[in-house]
């Protein structure tokens, strides 16, 4: 069995609701591993926004385990944690997030910028990545220059710029009509079946969780399998 690039183990996760809390993961347990893609499909407000922003290191469980690329991450300091965010996870939004000021290429350029890679080569990759994903033509323009599937190829090549084993996409073509959908997901498929790293996406669209290797739900604050 290839590697484990994301593992929950009872993770629970509440929010403060007045006095009280409104428990959201209640013992969730989850394995994904490196060349797989997994659909997400649950009703709003299940917590499927909650799961993803725990294994994106964006937000911390109150106990469990969670270890991302073999790393137990649940008592790591936080700068530790912003590194290994950095070089392991790349994260897709609903609305893309790209920086509005910059062009397609400069997006995908500038993480790996910060990771410290040099401009040429940074450059190289990113227009690399561009080609990949259909969309090299529009690479000096800035993302209002782009339509709504051209944007969010955009941010998929910029989630995949430092080469991440796990890529995290909340609801990445819930802004999209149905054949540009289509082209989004392919082309994050196409990601994880040529790089070998993994992917968690949370779509409401049966038709394309269906493609995914397998399709998750959550139920209760807990992780359970589905066919659709
Ligand atoms: P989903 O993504 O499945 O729609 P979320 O994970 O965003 O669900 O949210 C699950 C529940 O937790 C919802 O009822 C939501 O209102 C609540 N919630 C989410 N984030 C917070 C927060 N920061 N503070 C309080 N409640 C929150
Ligand atoms: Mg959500």
């Amino acid at each position: 069995m290839s590697e484990t690039y994301l593992r929950f183990a009872n993770v629970f996760h509440a929010y403060k609701e007045g006095e009280g809390k409104l428990e959201i993961l209640k013992g969730a347990d989850l394995e994904i591993h490196g060349g797989e893609l997994v659909a997400l499909v649950a009703p709003s407000g299940a917590g499927k926004s909650t799961l993803l922003h725990i294994g994106g290191l964006l937000d911390r469980a109150d106990s469990g385990e969670v270890e991302i690329c073999g790393h137990n991450v649940t008592g790591m300091p936080d700068r530790a944690r912003t590194m290994l965010r950095r070089s392991a996870i790349g994260f897709v939004y609903q609305f893309h997030h790209l920086l509005p000021e910059f062009t397609a290429l400069e997006n995908v350029a500038i993480p790996q910028l910060i990771a410290g890679v040099g401009r040429a080569e940074a450059e190289t990759r990113a227009l690399e990545l561009l080609e990949t994903l259909g969309i090299a033509p529009r690479a000096s323009h800035r993302p209002s220059e782009l339509s709504g599937g051209e944007q969010q190829r955009v941010a998929i090549a910029r989630a995949a710029a430092n080469a991440p084993q796990l890529i995290l996409a909340d609801e990445p073509t819930g802004n999209l009509d149905p054949s540009t959908s289509d082209l989004v997901f392919e082309a994050l498929l196409g990601i994880i079946r040529t790089s070998g790293a993994s992917a968690l996406i949370v779509t409401h669209d049966h038709g394309l969780a269906k493609r995914a290797d397998r399709v998750i739900t959550l139920r209760a604050g807990k992780i359970e399998p589905i066919s659709l």
